[in-house]
């Protein structure tokens, strides 16, 4: 078997792992996974909690990028669970406004109760997104996988007309999106372009390759035309040599880049003019965003395990 298929099965078992719920479940401070990979996890996670968050984002915003922040959380079924998420935001708010900070907050709509019904999740995501809006702050809600979608379309269409502050991503590779995308677009709110992280059928998505790519730069093209602002979040390097060389940066709001991932690909896009966003992660969920990211490259297996082997290798903000 060719290198670049066994890397495909490679990255799709990492995803199949990271959604595999006995792992999930028995993924908590006290388990041997997250004693063995904490420290490597820091490479993509900016701080276990809020207090020692703000300090890391000065440095990040003081060397000239916007900022997101998520705190780490999906799919939450308990409701005690769901309201400490929503409370964690409406404090971390209340801190970002005293710290001076105004990053874009994001989350998972399944993180706020959408798998309860719903009304809860838009009732949780309005009471964030509402007290967001008091200090300018803005929410990009996630997407997730293509088995949730209809429903987090129909909380959005609740929550984009009532809230400027509210935008929302969407996946380039389900096909769906090409019929989603004008009544997104409809909206007139943000809207942040991924590739799409999750395993998905070859009936419902692309895979990754040139098709997607193609299909990634139509779809910001369409947005574009309808003047609605648009943010590339794409770790992809030749997809982003692309943005600058068909001239999207110059219309594009931002390219947006997880924390942790490419940092120098990051600031070279920003030396070359255009506004770079870090979204930093923190909390200590972190499961399903650490594998995900090792997913994402065969080599950042490798780094975790140099960084698991040596952690100070790891140092905030280098590279950026
Ligand atoms: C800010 C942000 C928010 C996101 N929100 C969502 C969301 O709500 N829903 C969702 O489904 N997905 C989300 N994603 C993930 C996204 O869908 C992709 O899975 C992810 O960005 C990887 O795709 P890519 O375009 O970066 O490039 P890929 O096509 O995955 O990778 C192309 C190449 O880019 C490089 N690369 C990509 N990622 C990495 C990495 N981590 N480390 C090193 N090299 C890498 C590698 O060389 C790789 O071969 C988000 C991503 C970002 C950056």
């Amino acid at each position: 078997m060719p290198i670049k298929d066994i890397y495909a099965l490679a990255c799709a078992g990492l995803k199949k792992l990271a959604l595999n719920q006995a792992c999930r479940d028995g993924f908590n401070k006290d388990s041997l996974f997250f004693k063995l990979f904490e420290q490597a996890a820091q490479h993509y996670i900016v701080s276990s909690d809020r207090h020692e968050l703000s300090s890391k984002l000065h440095v990040l915003s003081d060397k000239g990028y916007r900022l997101g922040v998520e705190y780490v959380g999906e799919e939450n079924h308990d409701p005690c669970i769901v309201q400490a998420f929503v409370d964690e935001y409406l404090v971390s708010i209340q801190l970002f406004a005293k710290a001076g900070l105004i990053p874009q907050l994001g989350f998972d709509l399944s993180a706020v109760g959408l798998l309860a019904s719903q009304e809860t999740a838009y009732l949780n995501a309005t009471t964030i997104v509402s007290a967001a809006a008091e200090y300018n702050i803005p929410v990009m809600i996630s997407m997730e996988h293509s088995s949730a979608v209809d429903k987090i379309l129909e909380v959005y269409a609740e929550l984009a007309p009532a809230h400027l502050n509210v935008g929302i991503t969407v996946q380039a590779h389900l096909h769906r999106t090409i019929n989603d995308l004008p009544g997104i677009i409809g909206y007139g709110r943000k809207i942040r372009l991924v590739k799409g992280v999750y395993n998905e059928s070859q009936e419902i998505a692309l895979p990754r390759g040139s098709e997607l790519d193609e299909r990634y730069l139509k779809l910001l093209g369409d947005v574009l035309a309808a003047n609605v602002p648009v943010s590339c979040a794409t770790q992809d390097s030749s997809l982003i040599k692309r943005i600058f060389d068909q001239s999207y940066h110059l219309d594009i709001q931002e390219l947006e880049m997880l924390h942790g991932v490419q940092p120098e690909v990051l600031r070279k896009a920003k030396e070359a003019g255009l506004a770079c966003r870090i979204a930093a992660v923190y909390g200590n969920s972190w499961y399903l965003h650490f594998l995900h990211r090792l997913a994402e490259s065969p080599d950042n297996v490798l780094e975790a395990l140099a960084d698991f082997y040596d952690p100070s290798r790891i140092t905030f903000g280098a590279g950026y």
